[in-house]
């Protein structure tokens, strides 16, 4: 792969509206192409950008060697690397003299804040500083704006397999078109309500409040295919979405891959005696996530009670536990019974269960 080398320079760029400085259309067309650039950090270190990399850009009105929070920087995705002159920079040595030889055709990540003034009714309070929302905005900026690689990790807030998301880690759960006449908003879910016939959302209509360490804000998810809701626990209690929670491992039977009870759950006294505690105890927890379970980052428990659920299936099928079943999940973090308030049947102090509002199985 070819590479071009660009030196760290103070951008051009003063706003997300673009670069004026940048190639036109016709002399973007002439530039060559190149598979990734070398930037020089402010400790002397290369960084070998590669298309298709997410970086981190300075802000325009930020200085070079400026101290800069990492949340505070632009995020960008690298679609293009085009220099020109590149040979002529080589034999002089000179690397750019001054002037920027390198544009990268990017797409940019906004902030939450910056879609609020696209998209009216778009609460950016409801998302983490790290959030960004992925466009299909794209534009020309200078090799010389980039300071770091990064990543940011896509959130399907209704995957029950969601991989951990740590607080302080960039990460998108939105698209954000803004080539149609008026932009627009989307979620990266894995099904669209079109597919499911009802919202994925809560039935308050409101988001997942990332900030909000309310414990009754706290959103459990039902891992059915064909649920997939999320909702607030608050909004379940008000509605009346709540049953008896008739056996310990109830949750058991609400499988993410079956809208059928899984066979575990009608033979569960059985066979529970023969698979160890604490991946039973694992497997019957919540799906939920919140701010009030900040150890679990954004995503909760998801992925690793869906791990535990999978496993005690395949264990009824004959498949063996394995041996080192317990390096695959975080098990400290992901029980959470014992932080989420007690909900008990008044007068009688029976144990209850909130229950999915679609298929209205414990969750
Ligand atoms: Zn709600
Ligand atoms: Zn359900």
């Amino acid at each position: 792969m070819s590479s071009i080398r660009a030196p760290r320079k103070r951008p051009k760029k003063t706003s997300v509206g673009g670069d004026l400085s940048a190639p036109t259309p016709a002399q973007w067309a002439k530039m060559t192409s190149y598979g990734s650039f070398v930037v020089t950090d402010a400790q002397g270190q290369e960084v070998v950008f590669r298309l298709g990399d997410t970086a981190a850009v300075l802000p325009g009105n930020k200085k070079i060697g400026e101290a800069l929070e990492l949340h505070k920087y632009w995020v960008v995705k690298i679609m293009a690397i085009r220099g020109k002159n590149v040979l002529a920079t080589k034999s002089r040595g000179t690397r750019g003299k001054g002037k920027s030889e390198y544009w990268i055709k990017i797409r940019w990540f906004y902030s939450p804040t910056e879609v609020s003034w696209r998209i009216p009714g778009f609460q950016a309070a409801h998302c983490s500083k790290y959030e960004r929302i992925y466009s299909d905005h794209s534009e020309l900026v200078s090799a010389l704006t980039f300071n770091e690689l990064l990543s940011v990790q896509k959130f399907h807030e209704d995957d029950p397999d969601q991989p951990r998301i740590d607080c302080d880690q960039f990460y998108t759960r939105y698209f954000l078109k803004t080539s149609s006449k008026q932009a627009q908003i989307s979620s990266y879910i894995l099904k669209t309500s079109m597919d499911l016939g009802h919202s994925v959302g809560c039935i308050c209509g409101k988001p997942y409040d990332v900030n909000s360490a309310e414990l009754f804000h706290i959103m459990h998810l039902c891992p059915r295919p064909r649920c997939r809701g999320f909702y607030h626990s608050c909004c379940l209690l008000e509605h009346g979405y709540w049953t008896r929670m008739t056996h310990p491992l109830l949750r058991l039977s609400n499988s993410p891959d079956t809208d059928e009870i899984p066979m575990f759950a009608s033979k569960s006294s059985k066979y529970a005696a023969r698979l160890p505690a604490d991946l039973l105890l694992l497997a019957a927890q919540p799906m939920v996530r919140g701010a009030a379970l900040d150890s679990l980052g954004l995503a909760g428990n998801c992925h690793d009670v869906t791990f535990a659920r999978r496993t005690v299936y395949a264990a009824m099928q004959g498949t063996k536990v394995p041996d080192k079943w317990r390096d695959c999940v975080d098990l400290a973090a992901a029980v959470v019974d014992s932080h989420l308030p007690m909900l008990e049947l008044d007068g009688t102090g029976e144990e209850l269960v909130l229950m999915c509002p679609h298929c209205h199985g414990p969750i």
